[in-house]
């Protein structure tokens, strides 16, 4: 007989929603192409069913950032072109080339990797990446002339991509986003026909840009947090119609009366200031909900917010419902939003956890299902479909 456990807490990922923002990004980019940006598991939504859910609705590019980010997609099915943003292990380059998997060229090293294995393993698709301000990985714009030159003169090497990544495109305030498209036009307007392709745009970029820069269908985007729903600024977000993905929730386990100064959770971080229902809730940092939400986040029940007082803990939070003839009748077992529709946005809940709602979605544990609703909710109950 099969076992069905219940547990308190976990997220339902809205396909529909994710199909909506991927149609979305997609007109805004007009001729150019989307490239599905799906590492870290789709931010914490599930890499193989967001992948099929984006090719359902024609994205045709992913980029991860492992190579076994790469494979796992392959496994699935998934013919698409699949750039692997991280460095490429000399190591990992048979599979690579095996597999047909973009690899990134980010350093002389990689450079060198992959014009020794290349004529051996038969094709390899590159993308080059230049360093124009994120300081981070990437070929000095200095080092690109010689690198390209070599690559090109490879056989077997076939350059894809030319590429490069924004360093300040989530502040809507900032300009450095410019002097960093200035630098990568100018290697551009030098080797960019070399390239089958050129990206620079994450989605905050996306959404910054005027829409007059997509002008060819050479000029990709690489777009994560849009897909999903959220970025890191709110501003970023007004008036483009992007809707959440991810949903959490947990349940009420327990609603208690406590007298004047009971004090709540460890450290006793908390006390009632007069008689209080506090309610217990059955999620905790174990499940990804930040401890750092101790005595500041809220949380929805019957679609009103309330306090979250005294520590998180691992399995279990508490919350403040008011005082006992004001506070609602709430149930052990009700629904608690821990973000997303009928309590706070994952946004809110970010800048409340000194965060940015991609950590929050990413840090959802391995242990919290992941319910897929194929269908807009309320039409349909959650299943766990993986
Ligand atoms: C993660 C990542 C992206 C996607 O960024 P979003 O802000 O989620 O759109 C794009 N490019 C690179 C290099 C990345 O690592």
């Amino acid at each position: 007989m099969l076992t069905v456990l219940h547990t308190p807490t976990l997220v339902q990922i809205c396909l529909p929603h994710l199909r909506h923002n991927a149609q979305l990004l997609q007109q805004r980019l007009g001729p150019a192409t989307l490239m599905a940006v799906v590492k870290a598991d789709a931010y914490g939504h599930g890499l193989v069913p967001v992948a099929r859910t984006l090719q359902d609705v024609g994205v045709r590019h992913f980029a991860v950032a492992r190579v076994a980010e790469a494979l796992a997609l392959r496994e699935a099915g998934v013919e698409a072109p699949i750039l692997v943003l991280g460095v490429a292990f000399p190591e990992d380059l048979p599979v690579c080339a095996a597999q047909q998997f973009d690899v990134t060229v980010a350093s002389p090293a990689v450079a060198e990797a992959v014009c020794t294995a290349a004529p051996r393993l038969g094709l390899l698709r590159v993308h080059v990446k230049v360093d124009t301000g994120m300081g981070r990985l990437g070929l000095w714009p200095s080092e690109v002339p010689s690198i390209v030159r070599q690559l090109a003169q490879t056989p077997a090497v076939h350059l894809v991509g030319l590429w490069t990544h924004l360093a300040t495109a989530d502040d809507p305030q900032d300009t450095f986003l410019y002097q960093q498209l200035e630098r990568f036009e100018q290697l551009c307007r030098q080797f960019g026909d070399d390239f089958e392709a050129i990206h620079i745009a994450n989605s905050s970029a996306l959404l910054r840009l005027p829409e007059t820069y997509w002008h060819s269908p050479r000029q990709q985007a690489r777009v994560g947090a849009a897909l999903y729903g959220y970025t890191s600024h709110p501003q970023l977000l007004r008036h483009v119609g992007l809707r959440p993905v991810m949903r959490m929730v947990s349940r009420v386990v327990q609603v208690r009366t406590v007298p004047p100064g009971t004090t709540i959770s460890y450290g006793r971080t908390w006390a009632a200031p007069d008689w209080r229902r506090i309610a217990v809730v059955g999620a905790g940092y174990g499940d990804g909900v930040p401890r750092r939400l101790s005595n500041r986040g809220r949380v929805g029940i019957r679609g009103q917010q309330f306090p979250i007082v005294g520590a998180v803990c691992m399995d279990l939070l508490m919350v403040d419902l008011g005082a006992p003839d004001a506070a609602p009748d709430v149930q052990e077992g009700e629904e608690t939003v821990l973000f997303g529709e009928g309590g706070p946005s994952i946004m809110e809940v970010a800048a409340w956890a000194d965060t940015i709602p991609y950590e929050l979605s990413c840090g959802v544990a391995r242990r919290v299902p992941r319910c897929y609703q194929e269908t807009l909710p309320s039409a349909e109950p959650c299943m766990e479909n993986i």
